[in-house]
């Protein structure tokens, strides 16, 4: 159990009017939790505190050789005016991975889910009301010691802040434009793939800017040392329909292990479906729409939950998905998945944990 301190802000900030205009992680709620690490006390002083700029030295490692990682969650408004979470021990279980990866002191799945219920225990209010509305929460640590040198930072700050963010679909759900990427790639073997590190995301944004330029919402990775084997869209992993049964790549590595595409996993194989967890090719993706057998294609995360996909583009080759238009499946997902989040379908595997009370 973390002993908590809470100061809470003299000067609340004015909470949005207009939930249509939330937009993403553009605004953020009155307070902030920290907590800090070194080696005399280990993770110590922890807080929920007035959102603030923070001061860091500039030598500081995390500006010079990237210690860092984060998470991301979402708080769910129910109907009743309840706000809960959605599977934080999960976020909570990558979140030591990824420390663990990283070099970085673990924080126990209990303090972790602490710390993010008692952050949104004080920041309640800003949980938005309107349909499709949540609060982002962004837990993140950085490397905090002040010195050049490649090694393992003796000191930590490990922060969550919240945003709350608008209906990812206000517009309605499109299935949106995919670019295979064959010329970079985003993880390897042995690398970083499988936790979610700034670093990760710093690699990727030249892909990304080519596909916007392109026309494309999002790139399709690739495996890195084939650029053979279907991976991940974006941030967000990927399933394919073939003729009745689903594929997404196993998360051995190279893959983000993604909650939503476990709760999905978990969903489908409930619902009956076979959900292969297998290394897919993209020449044989492209086989499978030519041959009318790639029933539907969507990614998963966090941010959008489901994304159909309308159309994948390799080389110079096109595939049209369902017409370009949402799938059953991906439909019925969307609907079980939100349904649950945001408490209008009962929660019949325990994911929801309520905040307060
Ligand atoms: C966060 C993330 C995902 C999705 O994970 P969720 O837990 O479902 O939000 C997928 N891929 C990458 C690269 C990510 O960073």
């Amino acid at each position: 159990m973390l002993d908590i301190q809470v100061e809470k802000t003299n000067h609340p900030k004015q909470k949005p009017v207009d939930e249509t205009q939330l937009g993403f992680g553009k605004i953020f709620t009155d307070h902030m939790f920290m907590m800090n690490y070194n080696q005399e006390k280990g993770w110590h002083n922890a807080r929920v505190q007035p959102y603030s700029p923070i001061t860091l030295d500039p030598s500081a490692l995390v500006f010079h050789y990237a210690q860092e990682c984060f998470e991301g969650m979402k708080a769910y408004r129910r109907a009743d005016g309840k706000v809960q979470l959605f599977r934080p021990e999960k976020n909570a279980q990558r979140m030591l991975s990824t420390h663990e990866r990283l070099c970085i002191p673990p924080i126990s799945e209990q303090d972790f889910v602490q710390a993010v219920k008692a952050l949104v225990e004080v920041d309640c209010d800003w949980v938005p009301h309107s349909d499709g509305t949540s609060l982002y929460i962004r837990p993140f640590t950085i490397a905090t010691e002040a010195m050049l040198g490649v090694k393992a930072s003796a000191e930590y700050q490990f922060i969550i802040i919240a945003s709350p963010s608008g209906a990812y679909y206000a517009e309605g759900i499109n299935p949106v434009r995919i670019y295979v990427e064959d010329q970079y790639t985003r993880a390897a073997p042995g690398g970083t793939g499988y936790i979610k590190c700034g670093g990760n995301y710093a690699a990727s944004i030249i892909a990304s800017e080519k596909a916007h330029k392109l026309g494309f919402s999002q790139v399709l990775w690739l495996d890195g040392v084939e650029r053979r084997y279907v991976e991940e869209v974006g941030s967000m992993n990927i399933f394919f329909k073939i003729d009745g049964e689903i594929y997404t790549a196993p998360t051995c590595g190279t893959v983000l292990p993604g909650i939503t595409r476990m709760s999905c996993i978990e969903l489908m194989k409930s619902w009956g479906l076979e959900v292969h967890e297998t290394r897919l090719a993209i020449e044989d993706v492209m086989k499978f729409a030519q041959e009318g057998k790639l029933e539907e294609v969507f990614g998963t995360g966090t941010a959008a939950v489901i994304s159909p996909v309308g159309e994948l583009v390799y080389e110079n080759e096109t595939a049209i998905i369902h017409n370009g238009t949402i799938g059953t499946l991906t439909q019925k997902l969307y609907d079980t998945l939100t349904g649950i989040q945001w408490g209008k379908l009962p929660d019949e595997n325990g994911w929801t944990v309520p905040i307060g009370g």
